[in-house]
């Protein structure tokens, strides 16, 4: 275990066993469909590599770099579109992914731009939300993991740039942050 790791909440082997079924589900679901997967940078890197190699459809692949964390702990509730030009997601099925589901800000910006753009449909898929309760994006259409309310990294989610590469989630030591 990395030594600023606190504790593993969720041990590689589950993600990945996890991440099957939610495979299998998504197959189900867009098999047949015009499919463009919009990923948001940089968290959703590790949990989309993973997901799609086991989705065997037609698809197009996006990433979206949005900011809507300032650095620390907190989400700053604020989301800006850091991308020039947007996917051209027009009468296509979108599958968005991200890493986790905080208060739904994020999700709820890039699915009203996403429509904006010409989808069709947008459905949301995470690898965590915390269970809280949401004004908006009360849930992802596909989930991962539920987690309680406390500040995870690892399997893409970073601390100041950190710890993304982890291949499991956790929690950070106190000396850490
Ligand atoms: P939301 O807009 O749902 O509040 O937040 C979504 C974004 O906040 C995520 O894409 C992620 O970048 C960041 N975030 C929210 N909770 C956590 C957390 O526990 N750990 C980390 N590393 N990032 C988080
Ligand atoms: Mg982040």
């Amino acid at each position: 275990m990395h030594q600023d790791i606190e504790k593993v909440l969720i041990d590689e082997g589950i993600i990945q066993k996890r991440l099957d079924v939610l495979a299998g589900k998504v197959v189900e679901d867009f098999e047949g469909k015009p499919m463009v997967v919009v990923a948001l940078l940089k968290g959703a890197v590790l949990f989309t590599a993973d997901l799609l190699r086991r989705v065997a459809l037609p698809m197009q692949i996006e990433f979206l770099n949005v900011a809507s964390y300032h650095g620390g702990t907190e989400s700053s509730g604020v989301v800006s579109f850091l991308d020039e030009t947007l996917p051209d997601v027009e009468g296509k099925v979108v599958l968005l992914l991200d890493d986790i589901l905080d208060t739904g800000r994020t999700l709820e910006a890039v699915m009203k731009k996403l429509e904006q753009q010409g989808a069709c449909e947008v459905k949301t898929c995470v690898l965590l939300a915390k269970d809280i309760e949401r004004e908006v994006v009360k849930e992802a259409d596909y989930t991962g993991f539920m987690i309680g309310d406390e500040f995870v990294v690892g399997y893409g989610l970073d601390y100041q740039g950190l710890y993304r590469n982890l291949p499991y989630v956790g929690v950070l030591k106190d000396s850490a942050v």
